[in-house]
């Protein structure tokens, strides 16, 4: 793909994550002040920390900030590509949006959430971009991750 479509395509998502870490910040900050638990709604004896729990704090942070739920998707994989079953360093897998946000995919929901390596994120990418500019490719088959069927030219050697 060209570097100009990849970069667009990050600077989009950066903007969306954005606004939802804000969304996080901010129910956090009123839990705060209510001194109710931010995840479960609880009583809180202290206004000190919005969260009830230790469990209750790792949940609300994976649904809202991008590097928890990262490490999060990357330990629930197993540090395995879901596409091609390559096990890696976390410093060679991403974490990707199954469903693109762009097509109403939740940011930061874990089922929406896949480990892949670098090779089958960039190939389900420029699958995805090709299917927005080929109307002609049902959306739906646009987003799939790639698969074993897909034969070969989606998985460089
Ligand atoms: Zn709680
Ligand atoms: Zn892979």
């Amino acid at each position: 793909m060209r570097a100009a479509a990849y970069s667009r395509r990050r600077a989009a998502l950066v903007r969306d994550s954005a606004a939802w870490f804000g969304a996080g910040r901010e129910l956090r900050e009123h839990a705060r002040r209510a001194a109710n638990c931010v995840e479960c709604g609880r009583a809180l004896a202290s206004r000190r920390t919005p969260y009830c729990s230790r469990g209750c704090r790792w949940r609300f942070h994976g649904r809202y900030f991008w590097d928890a739920a990262r490490r999060v998707v990357l330990r629930r994989d197993r540090y395995t590509c879901r596409s091609c079953g390559i096990r890696a360093r976390q410093s060679a897998l991403e974490v990707d949006h199954i469903q693109e946000i762009a097509n109403g995919g939740a940011p930061l929901d874990y089922d929406n959430l896949q480990t892949l390596c670098r090779p089958c994120h960039r190939a389900k990418t420029v699958r995805f971009l090709r299917g927005r500019r080929n109307p002609l490719l049902p959306r739906s088959l646009a987003i799939l991750p790639p698969t074993l069927d897909d034969g070969p030219e989606w998985f460089p050697a």
